[in-house]
């Protein structure tokens, strides 16, 4: 109290100081490395509230915006190893900010999922991605799929297939050429009810695949009761095959139980020939990286596909 005293002194508003308290407490309770108890309110405990108040803004125009404010996609092609086409595009979003340029979705997606901006913005995503693939379909790619990543708060939305539904109606795309991601932290929500939305877009034809496997919390155990139709592989399981000791490696293992359980493989992260073809001998079924390609914009994706069908 005392100190506050002295900072008061000093012109400090009550509130303010209050504020600066609770913040600096609070970054100390979660700060990683426990031994650590005491936190200082300094310029960068500041300068990362300003970001993320200023990311908080960028949120709310893109809900609030007619167009889609700083909200862009960019479209990362999924290679089918056996006949080396490309087979599908995962859509990544990122924002545009006026003021801090452009952010990551690691960075903002929490953000907006914390804020629950997610359910607008998620649609917003959804839909930009269908306009994507309406425009792959008129062009004439009709064998290729889009896949949207999807957070827990969109898919536990009691809406969420009649409007995922609404959309593919209105832009013209059909459930065959859609697929929805999942990250594996998804199912520690609500299993049953997430199974229950799973089984629903299965029937309905969309394909569901558990994103970052191997990393968070399912098993296969869990994994055999889920509905999904694919499996991707998490990029430390790529890393894992440049090892020296290559024959320690589980990923052709994963593969297979994958297979066992009736689903198809897709590998993340693929960089280095030398993975593609340790991929290709153990029967994975697709690949994604930058080996093939880094995320692209909607223009670069479509010259990337003409490129591919020019070289035949
Ligand atoms: P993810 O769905 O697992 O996407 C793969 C991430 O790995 C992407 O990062 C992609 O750019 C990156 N990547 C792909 N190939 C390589 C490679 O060969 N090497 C390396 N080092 N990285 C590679 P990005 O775009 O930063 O997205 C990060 C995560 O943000 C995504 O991981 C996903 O969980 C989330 N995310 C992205 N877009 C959306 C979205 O529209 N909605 C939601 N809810 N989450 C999204
Ligand atoms: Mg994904
Ligand atoms: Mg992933």
């Amino acid at each position: 109290m005392q100190v506050v005293g002295e900072l008061l002194a000093c012109g400090q508003d009550v509130d303010q100081l209050r504020k600066k308290v609770l913040i600096a407490s609070e970054k100390s309770i979660n700060h990683p490395e426990a031994s650590f108890e005491a936190c200082f309110f300094g310029p960068d405990i500041e300068s990362e509230l300003i970001r993320t108040e200023t990311i908080k803004r960028d949120l709310l125009d893109i809900v609030d915006d007619e167009g889609d404010g700083g909200l862009v996609l960019q479209f990362q092609p999924i290679l089918d190893l056996p006949s080396n086409r490309i087979c599908g595009f995962e859509a990544l979003c990122r924002l545009n900010s006026a003021s801090l340029g452009r952010v990551p979705p690691l960075e903002f997606i929490p953000l907006a999922e914390e804020t629950k901006l997610i359910i607008p913005i998620g649609l917003k995503i959804i839909r930009k991605a269908f306009r994507f693939l309406r425009n792959l379909l008129d062009l004439g790619y009709t064998d290729l799929t889009v896949s949207v990543n999807i957070s827990a708060i969109q898919l536990l939305q009691h809406d969420f297939v009649e409007q995922l539904l609404q959309s593919s109606r209105e832009i013209g795309v059909s459930p065959e050429h859609i697929g929805i991601e999942l990250t594996e932290s998804i199912l520690a929500t609500d299993y049953d009810e997430i199974n229950h939305t799973i089984s629903t877009l299965r029937q309905l034809g969309i394909h569901v695949a558990i994103d970052d496997f191997g990393t968070g919390y399912s098993s296969f155990a869990r994994e055999q009761a889920l509905r999904v139709d694919c499996l991707k592989i998490d990029k430390q399981f790529i890393d894992s095959l440049l090892d020296d000791q290559l024959e320690h490696a589980i990923t052709g293992d994963i593969i297979s139980m994958a297979h066992k359980l009736g689903h198809c493989v897709v590998a993340e992260g693929v960089e280095h020939e030398s993975q593609r073809q340790y991929l290709k001998a153990h029967g994975c079924d697709k690949i994604q990286g930058y080996l093939v390609s880094r995320p692209l914009d909607p223009d670069a994706a479509l010259e990337l596909l003409s490129a591919k069908a020019r070289m035949g």
